[in-house]
């Protein structure tokens, strides 16, 4: 259900609907840990869906994209020795983004929803969707203000994960 309580999928498709795929982050979203950017995204998300219309789908078991909880630790140990968020999942011998997508998709299919915009400075998700047969319109960028403990993550994606930040 979108956050108007009407069903999803009622509104005007022409636009494309107004999507953000928030993957679940314990350690941003209900820590509010300042290393990531997961916890402000998340709120602007839903204050933007209240806006507009639109949905936030919310994914879990797919922390650290896609690493896991406990490799997420993992990975910040070795960022605090000095690795980036990049590094770091490759040196514990995952792929850069080890998310998977297949999962969304189907949701957002069943709910009539194949015409999207999304939010998220992420080109390769909108990419990941596509590939999963859905049509990206729009990507509706996320605007989050960078705090001190999260400039060189939010560097990182920028610079070597290709974000539009
Ligand atoms: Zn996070």
């Amino acid at each position: 259900m979108g956050a108007d309580g009407r069903p999803l999928g009622a509104e005007g498709e022409g636009q494309g609907h107004l999507v953000r795929l928030h993957f679940e982050c314990a350690t941003g979203d209900l820590l509010g840990s300042y290393r990531c950017d997961c916890g402000p995204q998340l709120a602007q998300a839903l204050e933007l869906v209240q806006q507009q219309g639109g949905s936030v789908l919310y994914l879990r078991g797919q922390e650290g994209r896609g690493i896991g909880l406990v490799n997420k630790l993992r990975a910040y140990a070795l960022q605090d020795q000095g690795q980036d968020t990049l590094e770091a999942n490759l040196s514990l011998g995952f792929p850069a983004d080890a998310r998977d997508y297949k999962q969304a998709a189907v949701i957002l299919r069943q709910a009539g929803l194949t015409r999207l915009r999304l939010l998220t400075n992420n080109p390769a998700k909108a990419r990941a969707l596509e590939e999963e047969g859905l049509e990206v319109l729009e990507l509706v960028p996320d605007r989050v203000d960078p705090r001190p403990e999260n400039s060189r993550y939010l560097e990182t994606k920028r610079d070597r994960m290709g974000h539009r930040l």
